[in-house]
């Protein structure tokens, strides 16, 4: 199958491009590099040194034969987007080309407004474009658990049934998104479910959740394939951040009470799912949404989890709870449907001790690489402006001795008690 991967350089995008390749499929990568530029923006990198894209895809095409060819470009550009769409003729495009952190798309107005362009944008050049030149392509579109917030009801794999004055219809699932990042996403359900209803194109919306591990079958081939591992407070995501944050000695950050449960998934299980969606395509004009993840988790049983897994290889582990930067629930009610993509065949890599040794064993193997004042939290909900420029720091005091501001802190486990 001819697939386009947006976003190929990206964290997951590059995960999914390689292991689309080695299944034999005709792999074509777009992206602008701006995730590398906004690295730059704020002062941090992944703790995993990433080569570029031209020399990853050298090396790829050098081990395995296999040819990913790259394009270079803005997709908010419409006659980039259509150009590439005309020439590489796709039969499914996975578009993960936007901008994905709450944090970032909060800083300021013009970090939101560069958000909702960004992404909004992109995904509307990207309907047309397939609209006018490729009809046929199934749209693979990655969104997140975080359109739908935290409502007290369970949530529903993209539609639900609702009887409302004796009259019942199949609707989209009510939205409440917790950002400026999420509420783009929620723009592009609406404008896929729309133009797939006018235009017949088809289309998956992945709701995916949080995704954490770095290492694939295809990444670990060689040093120069090897994926992001973000863990600064902007692009981070939890269990990556807390693998980090136990490694060099510095509390494990739990916003708030920890009660915030999410979705999450495996890197691998992430490539198999976009995999799962290109093999059983859409039909004409259908817009489904699949809940892309595998397990739920507080992020307090996340801390749990890792301070374990530390004890494990001699890391003395500390939780600490300090206040949350975000406005969302600390504790609430939180069951969502996942079933669809296990009926297509998904067999999810839960959480386990291995996935965890190997992910701390990573961020012990590339700890001098690590910048401490990337950690804690900066980015506040509740301003309009957010400073989030970070002047690096060396530590060459041992981390545990700076200590950050908290509401609480605790040891847990054996330290619960003094
Ligand atoms: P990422 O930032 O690592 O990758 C995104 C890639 O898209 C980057 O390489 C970036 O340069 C590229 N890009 C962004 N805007 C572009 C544009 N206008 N033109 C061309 N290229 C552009 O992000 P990721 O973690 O790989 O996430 C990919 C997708 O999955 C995103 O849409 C994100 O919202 C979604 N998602 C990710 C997670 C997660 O935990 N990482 C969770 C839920 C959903």
């Amino acid at each position: 199958m001819k697939i386009a991967v947006l976003g190929g350089d990206g964290y997951c995008g590059w995960a999914t491009a390689l292991y689309l390749s080695k299944q034999g499929h005709t792999v074509a990568i777009v992206d602008n590099f701006i995730r590398r530029q906004w690295d730059h923006e704020l002062g941090a990198q992944t703790l995993t040194p990433i080569a570029p894209l031209t020399e990853r895809l050298k090396v790829w095409n050098r081990l395995t034969g296999y040819r990913i060819d790259s394009y270079v470009g803005d997709i908010t550009d419409y006659e980039f987007l259509s150009s590439f769409i005309k020439r590489f003729e796709p039969e499914a495009v996975i578009h993960f080309a936007e901008q994905r952190s709450a944090p970032y798309s909060m800083i300021d107005l013009r970090h939101a407004v560069f958000t909702q362009t960004n992404n909004v944008v992109g995904t509307l050049n990207l309907l047309f474009a397939l609209r006018e030149f490729q009809p046929d392509c199934h749209l693979i579109k990655l969104g997140t658990m975080g359109e739908y917030g935290t409502p007290n009801i369970d949530i529903e794999e993209g539609y639900i049934t609702i009887e409302h004055n004796g009259r019942k219809d199949l609707l989209p699932f009510p939205k409440q998104p917790g950002s400026f990042y999420h509420l783009s996403k929620v723009h592009d359900s609406h404008n896929m479910m729309f133009a797939c209803k006018a235009w017949s194109l088809r289309a998956t919306d992945l709701n995916q959740g949080v995704v954490y591990g770095t290492v694939t079958d295809e990444t670990a081939l060689d040093e120069t394939l090897i994926n992001r591992f973000d863990y600064d407070e902007i692009f981070g995501t939890v269990l990556n951040r807390f693998c980090v944050e136990a490694v060099i000695g510095h509390p494990l950050t739990v916003y708030g009470k920890g009660g915030q449960q999410r979705g999450f998934l495996d890197i691998r299980d992430t490539v198999r799912c976009v995999e799962l969606a290109c093999l059983n395509p859409a039909a004409p004009g259908e817009c489904r949404v699949y809940n892309q993840f595998t397990e739920r988790f507080s992020i307090l049983e996340i801390a749990g989890i890792i301070e374990k897994a530390g004890a494990k290889i001699g890391l003395d582990v500390e939780v600490t709870h300090i206040p949350d930067p975000r406005v969302e629930q600390e504790e609430h009610y939180y069951n969502a449907k996942h079933s669809k993509l296990i009926d297509l065949g998904l067999q999810p890599h839960l959480l386990s001790d291995a996935l965890l040794d190997s992910l701390l064993k990573i961020a012990v193997k590339y700890k001098d690489r690590v910048d401490e004042s990337l950690i804690m939290p900066r980015v506040n909900w509740r301003h309009t402006r957010n400073d989030h420029r970070h002047v690096p720091r060396t530590a060459e005091k041992p981390a545990r001795t700076v200590r950050p501001a908290t509401v609480s802190s605790h040891r847990r486990a054996r330290h619960t008690k003094p």
